[in-house]
């Protein structure tokens, strides 16, 4: 590890829990082979000093900083100002100091994209479905609608939920249209999908056995469809086991991770990322 001297820089993330992030691993094993005089450190926050913590941070010189639960959110009326993929994400991951105050963007969503850009499909023919309507799946409708997809048909188990969800769009720049559908209605939308995103926790390590769709489900999709699971422990998921056995493409979730995470780290330090470091980082750490 680099030597930390009196001019080291200071990167980190903020959470609540914190010790579980693996943005620490990555972001530094980039850190290092970029070679530039920074470190990165988990800040526990809780919700309640938030506003102390962001001053705390002005105070002594922090560059710039990662936002994770809870905080995406609630930090938001605390910059000065936030970019447009944030506001139509509704939610900031990434912070940075400005000549006027923190400047705030949401990253997962080129996170979301690196793996999905390269494959080259024609996108504004593509009808993705999304499982489940939380904070990942909304970085995911920003993503898909930059794609080109014209309708984009979000599944959830909470009416409620998924009105919100859907209505929270409706006054947006988003450029592609919602539609809400319950589980029941899942079977009935594959056959016109080539795209479907996980991005419930179901699955998830150590429940590996599940997964949030039944296996009798993949055949009706097109043969050249894609299912990409949010998800990177474990990888492939039960979700992708079950897809690439009828043919499917596979995407697991630990590329938007690194790239979320490099995108971050080009904001602060200005220069070009090494993805595969991180990557290879956290495959280390997660797997070896
Ligand atoms: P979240 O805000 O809690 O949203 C989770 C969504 O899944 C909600 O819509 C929830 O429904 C639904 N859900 C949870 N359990 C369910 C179940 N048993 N049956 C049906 N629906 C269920 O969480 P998130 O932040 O969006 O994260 C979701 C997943 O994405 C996690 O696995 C996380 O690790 C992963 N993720 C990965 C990355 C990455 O970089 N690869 C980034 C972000 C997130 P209700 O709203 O009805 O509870």
């Amino acid at each position: 590890m680099s030597i930390i001297t009196g001019k080291t820089k200071l990167l980190g993330i903020i959470g609540h829990p914190v010790e579980h992030s693996l943005s620490p691993v990555m972001q530094n094993a980039a850190i290092e082979r970029l070679g530039v005089d920074y470190i990165y450190i988990p800040f526990p926050v809780k919700p309640e000093n938030l506003a102390t913590a962001l001053n705390g941070f002005a105070t002594i010189g922090v560059m710039g900083f990662n936002a994770t639960i809870p905080h995406k959110q609630a930090i938001i009326p605390l910059l000065s100002e936030i970019t447009t993929t944030a506001q139509l994400v509704g939610a900031v991951n990434t912070v940075w100091r400005t000549e006027t105050g923190w400047k705030g963007t949401n990253t997962d969503v080129i996170g979301f994209l690196a793996p999905l850009k390269p494959l080259k499909r024609p996108w504004n023919t593509i009808k993705p479905i999304i499982l489940g309507n939380g904070g990942a799946a909304r970085a995911v409708v920003v993503g898909l609608a930059e794609l080109g997809c014209p309708e984009i048909a979000v599944v959830g188990r909470d009416p409620d939920k998924l009105g919100q969800f859907k209505q929270s769009w409706d006054e947006s720049a988003l450029t592609a249209s919602i539609t809400v559908h319950s589980w029941d209605e899942l079977s009935g939308l594959v056959s016109e999908s080539e795209l479907i995103v996980n991005t419930t926790p179901i699955g998830m390590f150590p429940h590996t056995d599940n997964s949030p769709v039944d296996s009798f489900i993949w055949e009706k999709f097109p043969k050249n469809a894609i299912a990409y699971d949010l998800i990177y422990n474990p990888s492939p998921t039960q979700f992708l086991k079950d897809a690439q056995q009828q043919g499917l493409t596979i995407i697991d979730g630990l590329d938007m991770l690194v790239y979320q995470g490099a995108a971050a780290l080009e904001i602060w330090v200005q220069q070009s990322v090494p993805g595969e470091v991180m990557s290879q980082a956290l495959k280390q750490y997660l797997f070896a």
